[in-house]
């Protein structure tokens, strides 16, 4: 028995999101007594899958083919649960990311596994039972799920966990898995980025902003805060449906769930869907002129004033402090 984490990658580099996994994986796999192999599918150089190790990973299956350069749902699942067959393992854990979402259910199926999607702790062995605190209700409460099958698939939320270096080398084997043309019958030929700036759902740092704002032309300032901060922007669905910010910025219950390290929400009042999509990031601090907005009940710090006025100021005081 052993626990497999697969590792997502971008133009050849792993995300944040999938170091976070591997340390959840090397967690569960000292809890169990067992070892811990990640899989890393695409082309991904050998100092990058070194990387891996100093997470936990004992061993990395390298997958590098140019059928699998780019993620393919249903023949990602089959190599991942090849490769849990091979590596004998009982746990296969993942980043509850966009494509994670997508593949964990089909890793699931395949393996005859119970899944939690969502998880947000490490698993409770107590009383010979495995039980997984997950996110439920689009964040608004959390579920603890206990997972009976014999095998086991764990997809943990971004940022619930963090990254936890533990010193160790990971021997790297590159591994061919069987594609079947069933699994390819729907590829990928060219990913096409829409922006450079830094992704929403990876975002350590999050500058979000609402209809407070007022129009479309008011985003300089907060464009401003947030390149000074190195964060990703993000607002509320009004905004997005006005037209007034791109649909991929929309955050909430029927946008993006994001978890920041600090999400900062300037000129948004904190209805409930919003919230649903926010509530847990790790420090929220709101700015907003209505001392009775709902929004002030989840913050961790709150400015009640103008966000024409608070903002500059902001502004102001970050570059004093950079400079
Ligand atoms: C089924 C459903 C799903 C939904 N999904 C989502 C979702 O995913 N995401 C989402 O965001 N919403 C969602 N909504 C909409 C949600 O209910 C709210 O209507 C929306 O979040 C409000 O956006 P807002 O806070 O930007 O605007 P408003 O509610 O208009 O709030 C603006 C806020 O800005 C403050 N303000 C005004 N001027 C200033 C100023 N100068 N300085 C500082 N503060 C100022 C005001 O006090 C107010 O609190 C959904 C609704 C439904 C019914």
């Amino acid at each position: 028995m052993s626990v497999l984490v697969y590792v997502e990658q971008a133009d050849g580099k792993f995300k944040k999101s999938g170091f976070e996994a591997v340390s959840y994986a090397k967690a569960i796999a000292d809890g169990q007594g067992t070892h811990l192999t990640a899989i890393s599918i695409g082309n991904v150089g050998e100092n990058e899958l070194k990387e891996l190790g100093k997470y936990g990973a004992s061993k990395v299956l390298n997958v590098s083919s140019d059928q699998l350069k780019n993620f393919v749902n249903q023949a990602y699942a089959s190599v991942i649960v090849e490769a849990a067959a091979k590596e004998n393992a009982d746990i296969v854990v993942l980043s509850n990311s966009f494509s994670g979402k997508g593949l964990a259910p089909r890793v699931a199926v395949k393996l005859k596994a119970g899944l939690v999607d969502g998880a947000v702790e490490l698993p409770q062995t107590a009383d010979g039972k495995f039980t997984v605190k997950k996110n439920a209700f689009s964040g608004k409460a959390f579920a603890v799920t206990e997972l009976t099958s014999a095998n086991k698939v764990i997809a943990l939320n971004p940022n619930a966990f963090g990254t936890k270096e533990s010193a160790g080398d990971a021997t790297i084997e590159n591994f061919i898995p069987e594609v079947k043309a069933t699994d390819l019958t729907a590829i990928v030929k060219e990913i096409v980025r829409a922006t450079d700036k830094i992704s929403l759902p990876d975002a350590e740092l999050v500058v979000s902003a609402g209809r407070g704002l007022k129009a479309p032309e008011n985003w300089g300032m907060i464009e401003e805060l947030a390149n000074l901060l190195g964060a990703a922007t993000a607002c509320s669905k009004p905004v997005s449906d006005a037209g007034w910010r791109p649909h991929s910025e929309h955050v909430g219950q029927t946008g993006i769930a994001i978890s920041p390290n600090l999400y900062i929400a300037i000129g948004i009042s904190g209805a409930i869907q919003h919230l649903a999509g926010v509530s847990s990031s790790k420090v929220i601090v709101v700015i907003n002129k209505d001392p009775e907005a709902p929004f002030f009940k989840v913050a961790d710090y709150g400015i009640v004033g103008d966000a024409f006025e608070v903002v500059p100021k902001l502004i102001e005081a970050l570059k004093a402090h950079k400079g």
